[in-house]
Parts: structure tokens; sequence; C-alpha cells
């Protein structure tokens, strides 16, 4: 929405590159640390981290660790 500002355009980064669009996500996706297991992977871990954050009111000043 980008998936950042709340515009709900996954792909448009309003010109600014510190809006997180869906090509940032699809890049997230290739590393080598997720073994380049693509796009739908790298949203799975990023929805169950700010989950994780959410769930301990964190949104706002996230620990650095959410390992158990
Ligand atoms: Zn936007």
């Amino acid at each position: 929405m980008c998936y950042t500002c709340g515009c709900k355009l996954p792909y448009e980064d309003h010109g600014d590159p510190a809006n997180i669009v869906e090509e940032d996500l699809k890049r997230a996706g290739q590393t080598d640390t997720i073994k380049k297991a693509g796009v739908k992977t790298a949203k799975e871990n990023l929805i169950e981290l700010i989950r994780l954050q959410m769930d301990e009111d964190g949104l706002q000043r996230p620990r650095t660790d959410y390992n158990k």
C-alpha cells in the first residue's frame, strides 16, 4: 500500500523509495538468508514478526530479538 502509507496500492511508491512496495518484498524473497524462498515466504515471515510485536504492544519500539 505501497505497503506502508495506507494507500493499498502495492506497486506504487509515490516517487519515494522509503515507501515499501511489492518490488522490495520480491527482492527480500530472493536473498541467501531466506534461501530464495520467494515473495510469499518473505511476506509470511514479515507478518509473523509484526504479529509477535503486536501481541505485546511492541510495534512502536520492538525488541531486538523475537526468537524464543
Ligand atoms: Zn502508499
